[in-house]
């Protein structure tokens, strides 16, 4: 019946691995729709790429175009550090029958990816994008796959990243997002020394695309999260996210034990500023008070507009003495810039209050008795 037997089984093995290939797109786009966090979907990007059950390339690494610095930034690495663990996890996953989804979410409970040495190496690195910066700005300049092979690879001996990674053959893929390049991905066999093949490239180049656009649209939104959760004239958090922000704060102190203090503070007279120099003079003092207190600020902290001319400051591991001079020294800062004077009301959990409810209540009766007592100073519950 069958006239050709090789054409046959030629042909169900390209079904076969057309199969494969489509099981393993299918799995990497499902998975990158699960969520928005970008390092997450930067891990399963990776991990498509690198594990046995994906294209199954020894290491990669993804670079992202920095817009605003015109810049190309190392964020992640994939792939071990030496031949040997190259073989252990090999045969750990082979032995343990890991599937994709099963590599992917392990992302969660492992710190392994974070404290490899490739991973470093990736995030150490950052160059500008212009043409004598290697391949990799190349890359990113002209958008173009470039898969490097011997004797070429010796036209990269001086390329500060491939030298170091010592890759003989490899590939660059740009990553594109509505025809705009977001980033870079390096992938090479080094360990196993296999060719990279035409199946592997057509393969990161389906997964390109797709990461591309996954990674544009998590930074649209933690771009629209961040526009959401900042007020507009002072660029400080805006009330909703300050309610949020202690909530989870507080949860988070309860549990490890730790003092909180919060300070509100509203500016002194500021309806006969606004009377006496116009409604836009009082947007100007807003924004500078507002920078102020930035610039008093840790990184941890949270500098917040509360209300209209209120601000508060979410002080994380900070107890009442600490908080008590931080206000004092704020309350001095505005009033030596010849500034509208602040008075502010400082609350600390433990000590005054447990709940975020009651925290803010006595945050505002202190404010309220530092208004009374003559405004431009600090209260707290204790001072009464
Ligand atoms: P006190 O010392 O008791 O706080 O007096 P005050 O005048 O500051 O207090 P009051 O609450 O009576 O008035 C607050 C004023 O803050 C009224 C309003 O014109 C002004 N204000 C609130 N939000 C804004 C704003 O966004 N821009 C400007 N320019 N003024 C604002
Ligand atoms: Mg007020
Ligand atoms: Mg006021």
């Amino acid at each position: 019946m069958n006239e050709h037997p090789t054409e046959a089984s030629r042909l169900k093995r390209e079904l076969e691995r057309l199969q494969r290939q489509l099981t393993i797109f299918y799995e990497i786009s499902n998975a990158m729709l699960t969520t928005l966090n970008l390092d997450e979907i930067l891990y399963i990007i990776l991990t498509g790429i690198t594990s046995h059950a994906g294209i199954g390339l020894n290491r990669a690494m993804l670079f992202l175009v920095n817009r605003a610095k015109n810049t190309l930034e190392g964020v992640m690495g994939i792939g071990p550090g030496s031949g040997e663990e190259a073989r252990r996890i090999w045969q750990f996953i082979e032995t343990s029958r890991m599937d994709l989804n099963d590599l992917i979410a392990q992302y969660k409970h492992s710190r392994r990816v974070a404290d490899s040495k490739l991973n470093q190496l990736v995030k150490n690195f950052e160059i500008s994008i212009s043409p004598e910066n290697g391949i990799l700005a190349k890359a990113v300049l002209d958008g173009t796959l470039k898969h490097i092979r011997p004797p070429e690879s010796e036209h990269y001996r001086n390329d500060p990243l491939i030298k170091e990674l010592g890759s003989e053959e490899f590939v660059v893929v740009p990553l594109k997002a509505h025809d705009r390049i977001v980033g870079v991905i390096l992938a090479d066999n080094i360990f196993s020394g296999h060719p990279i093949t035409d199946e592997d490239i057509k393969m990161l180049t389906m997964f390109a695309n797709q990461a591309g656009l996954a990674i544009e649209n998590s930074l649209l939104y933690q771009q629209a999260l961040l526009r959401a959760h900042t007020d507009s004239l002072t660029q400080l958090w805006n009330h909703g996210y300050f309610q949020h922000k202690l909530d989870e704060l507080l949860k988070e102190h309860q549990e490890k034990q730790h003092p909180l203090s919060l300070l509100l503070i509203d500016i002194d007279d500021f309806k006969r500023y606004n009377d006496e120099h116009g409604h836009q003079k009082g947007d100007e003092i807003l924004k500078n008070i507002a920078k102020i207190l930035k610039d008093h600020c840790r990184n941890i902290d949270l500098p917040c507009r509360y209300g209209g001319e209120e601000f508060a400051l979410i002080l994380p591991d900070t107890g009442k003495s600490e908080a008590l001079n931080i206000a004092e020294r704020l309350r001095k800062t505005v009033e030596e810039a010849g500034l509208p004077t602040l008075s502010i009301g400082v609350a600390t959990f433990p000590d005054d209050a447990t709940t975020k409810e009651e925290l803010i209540e006595l945050a505002d009766a202190a404010l309220y008795r530092a208004k009374r007592l003559g405004k431009n100073q600090v209260q707290n519950p204790d001072s009464q």
